[in-house]
């Protein structure tokens, strides 16, 4: 989609300030696209160039990370933190460990983060960090001997009233841990509130684990009540088998969809009878092993080894693996199958052609930063809850989560239509995520 002239000389400078960044050059483009309407009738935005200060991180943190593998061996990582906006609150958002993460995954991340934590309606700015290191084979002591190291520079930069890291690919419950421990070591304070996502015994928050695939779902479920429709007797596709993809899973089974696909970097299984989760939940989260060894239990089921998910027929789609893992011509094959909804609960995992095709076609399409908000939404609770010293029920938590999610709907629903584009998703979450920062940025003057 063309952009107007001043947002076209806005982007080509976000290229030229940030070479062979190309993921991050996307995001930002996609969320210019989006804005044009939003400058004709707030033109004080543009006078005190908003945009461009929003697409320069406030700051940007890259560091060292040796640590020692079981053989004794040194190896050395790069750790990154891009601590993005902090115009509605503490810098929040995840830490990916990846062999593919570089800076501009990590801006990438970051630049989406402001958007997704405006629309939760939470007191949070947008960050992102990681490091390039890949947890895949590592023994537990190793991962730990990385964290502690990964720690031993960010605790300088994070703390629970500057910036919040929570959990992303790689990053899970146990990495968490680690550095948590590590944290509390160097700083002799129990600072609860300085990593979200973390264990239920050390304070940690009911339904984080399931936050951002239930509120996925949550959200799609809103989107097709709109339309009348429901996830009841959907046959379903989920890509990826990591934190998101299993309580996406979950929460749409739960809600009468059945999933008959899931994935992992090696390929696809396929279960017409509808994936057994306790398998995949045990192979994933207890025994960390590939998907391909969900068929030794299930005779029935399939593995396509480097298969492409987007291949298969379905009703509904939630891309919950990485980003643009779904090209243009996969999402015309998904429309051409029968798919009427798609739910990002990955980041930018639709390419821009796959998203323009959906919109095109007229899919009921949830764009990540809205539809995979429930993640850190359920972060502002855990750190509301370590604030108060305090632990909510399961109910209560996924009640306040699913009350985010459909006010996330509404208010991108509304942006949507108040400026000129009903029922575009990408459009209403860009505008109504944007407009709240650009608005308390406006308040604090230049800085
Ligand atoms: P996990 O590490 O738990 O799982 C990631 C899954 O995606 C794994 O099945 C992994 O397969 C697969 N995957 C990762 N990279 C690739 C790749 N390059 N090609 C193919 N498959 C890949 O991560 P999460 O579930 O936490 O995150 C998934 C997505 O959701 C990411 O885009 C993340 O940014 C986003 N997200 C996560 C949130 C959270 O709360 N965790 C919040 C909001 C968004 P394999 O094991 O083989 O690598």
């Amino acid at each position: 989609m063309a952009l107007t002239e001043g947002l076209e000389s806005i982007f080509q400078d976000v290229i030229k300030r940030n070479p062979g960044e190309a993921e991050f050059h996307q995001a930002v483009r996609e969320v210019l696209e989006s804005l044009g309407p939003v400058l004709v009738k707030y033109p004080e935005f543009a006078e005190s160039k908003i945009i461009e200060r929003i697409c320069e991180p406030e700051r940007q943190t890259i560091f060292r990370v040796p640590w020692q593998d079981d053989r004794g061996e040194v190896q050395i990582n790069r750790g990154f933190r891009v601590q993005f906006n902090s115009a509605l609150g503490p810098y929040k958002g995840g830490l990916r460990f990846h062999p593919s993460v570089y800076l501009g995954i990590i801006k990438f991340l970051g630049f989406e983060q402001i958007f997704k934590n405006s629309l939760t309606g939470l007191p949070i700015g947008g960050a992102k960090g990681g490091s390039d290191f890949d947890p895949k084979g590592k023994s537990d002591n190793e991962i730990m001997r990385f964290c502690q190291s990964f720690m031993t520079e960010l605790w300088r930069i994070i703390g629970e009233h500057t910036d919040v890291p929570a959990g992303d690919i790689g990053v899970g419950g146990r990495e968490i841990g680690y550095m948590f421990g590590q944290y509390k070591r160097l700083t002799n304070k129990f600072e609860a509130g300085v990593l979200t996502g973390k264990g239920l015994v050390y304070g940690g928050s009911q339904v984080r684990t399931e936050a951002t695939g239930y509120g996925c779902v949550y959200f799609v479920e809103e989107m097709m009540k709109a339309h009348k429709n429901g996830l009841k007797g959907k046959k379903i596709i989920v890509s990826g088998s990591g934190n998101v993809a299993i309580y996406t899973h979950e929460k749409a089974t739960e809600l009468g969809g059945k999933v008959i696909a899931m994935s992992d970097s090696n390929g696809v299984i396929i279960d017409e009878k509808g994936i057994n989760l306790d398998t995949i939940k045990t192979l994933k989260e207890v025994e960390r092993r590939r998907i391909k060894d969900y068929c030794e239990y299930h005779k029935g089921a399939k593995f396509v080894a480097n298969g492409n998910i987007w291949d298969l027929q379905c009703d509904v789609a939630f891309p919950s693996a990485t980003q643009n893992e779904l090209t243009g011509k996969d999402a015309k094959k998904l429309i051409k199958g029968g798919c009427i909804a798609v739910g990002e609960g990955a980041n930018m995992p639709s390419t821009p052609e796959a998203v323009h095709t959906f919109i095109e076609a007229g899919t009921l399409y949830g764009p990540g930063k809205a539809a995979n908000a429930g993640g850190v939404a359920t972060s502002g609770l855990e750190m509301q809850q370590n604030a108060a010293r305090d632990a909510w029920s399961f109910e209560a938590t996924d009640t306040r989560l699913h009350s985010i999610m459909k006010n996330v709907y509404q208010i991108c629903s509304e942006a949507a239509e108040e400026f000129g584009a009903p029922g575009n998703m990408v459009v209403g979450a860009n505008i109504a995520g944007f407009i709240k920062v650009a608005r308390a940025m406006t308040a604090h003057g230049i800085v």
